[in-house]
């Protein structure tokens, strides 16, 4: 993505605990990514990373009395943290938008899905209500129905008038996910927040939903955070991946480059643990558990999972330096432009720790 396109959002060291019976429980520390306008960035780690703790505070959506927040979440120059409720609705929905993974429980189970979107299309469309309405010379309710009509067409709905009639529970998640996005990119929302969308859903509905996602949004110029534990549909869709465990970003590079030239020893344990077409070797895995973060380990988290840890990994925890275009990583293996050095000594030390 094009460094010269201005930042959107910009999430600067993100620190986010809940209290526990053995003290906080440090669930984010110091997450940093950026966001530019129309890209497509995927947070990617194992369940319990703290990813959807990240997209959830960039909204606000977890209660302040029931966890300590500290750090910066920029858009056009406010810190959404710091907003009150009645400002932030301001943003929710229309400026930045949210799909979860289960669409059904997303959706109002009481009113049918006709009622909801055209009341979301009353609040959201006044402009293009009017317009249509001076432009056909029809009624509100007509202008009202024929948009709503639209917006279920355009993410590949049929039978919409059966639909405008069915609740929740009578449609299959495929659908809801389709209706959910409808609604989502409503307003044209800046940002679209897509938190493991397609997870719940069939690997053939799921192809749909992440081409139909990636269409509009560019067709709509949003960018999306797309919130997934499938290094598969990152690299399906992303432009740029940022990896994350037990609560910190590891690397973030452009998609092809990570794929490529995967640095951060736990991206390189991903990679290998993604099953390949005719593979005959049994896939490797990373050695032990995720850590318990009410009492993480000091210096790197991952190092007691590491085979290439150094003596200082267990008490200094790595900063992260840039080690190409938009390519960064957290390791103490990874000082390059610190110190100044090339990056093929950089990988000599890796494979030396890979071959020792
Ligand atoms: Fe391994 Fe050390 Fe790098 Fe952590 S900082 S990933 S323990 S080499």
């Amino acid at each position: 993505m094009n460094e010269q396109i201005p930042l959107l959002l910009d999430v600067q060291d993100l620190s986010v605990s809940f209290p526990g019976s053995r003290g906080p429980v440090r669930i984010l520390e110091g997450v940093s990514f950026s966001l530019r306008a129309g890209e497509v960035l995927a947070l990617v780690g194992e369940t319990g990373c703290g990813k959807s703790v990240t997209a959830k505070t960039i909204l606000n959506l977890i209660p302040r009395l029931t966890c300590e927040r500290d750090g910066l979440v920029q858009f056009e120059g406010r810190n959404l943290l710091n907003l009150s409720n009645k400002e932030l609705l301001a943003y929710r929905g229309r400026r930045i938008s949210m799909v979860f993974q289960n669409p059904q429980s997303s959706i109002n189970p009481v009113f049918t899905l006709g009622e909801q979107l055209k009341r979301l299309i009353r609040k959201h469309l006044v402009d293009e209500i009017d317009s249509l309405r001076h432009s056909e010379e029809i009624s509100l309710r007509q202008a009202v129905h024929r948009l709503a009509r639209e917006k279920l067409l355009e993410v590949g709905l049929t039978d919409v008038e059966r639909l405008f009639k069915s609740y929740p529970h009578q449609i299959s998640g495929g659908m809801a996910q389709r209706y959910r996005i409808a609604t989502a990119l409503l307003g044209s929302p800046e940002i679209l927040i897509a938190d493991e969308a397609t997870s719940a859903l069939d690997v053939t509905v799921q192809a749909h939903i992440l081409n139909l996602l990636k269409n509009l949004c560019r067709q709509k110029g949003t960018a999306i955070l797309f919130i997934t534990h499938d290094l598969g549909i990152a690299a399906q869709i992303c432009d740029r991946v940022a990896v994350m465990y037990a609560g910190r970003i590891l690397e973030t590079a452009p998609t092809v480059e990570l794929f490529e030239n995967p640095l951060h020893p736990y991206t390189r344990g991903l990679l290998k643990a993604v099953p390949r077409l005719g593979q005959k070797t049994r896939l490797e895995q990373i050695p032990g558990i995720i850590p318990d973060l009410a009492n993480p380990p000091g210096g790197c988290r991952f190092h007691p999972r590491c085979a290439h840890r150094l003596v200082r990994c267990e008490r200094e925890k790595p900063a992260r330096c840039s080690v190409g275009v938009e390519h960064r990583v957290a390791c103490h293996l990874y000082p390059a432009e610190a110190r100044g050095e090339h990056n093929q000594a950089v990988e000599a030390a890796v494979s030396r720790g890979a071959d020792g």
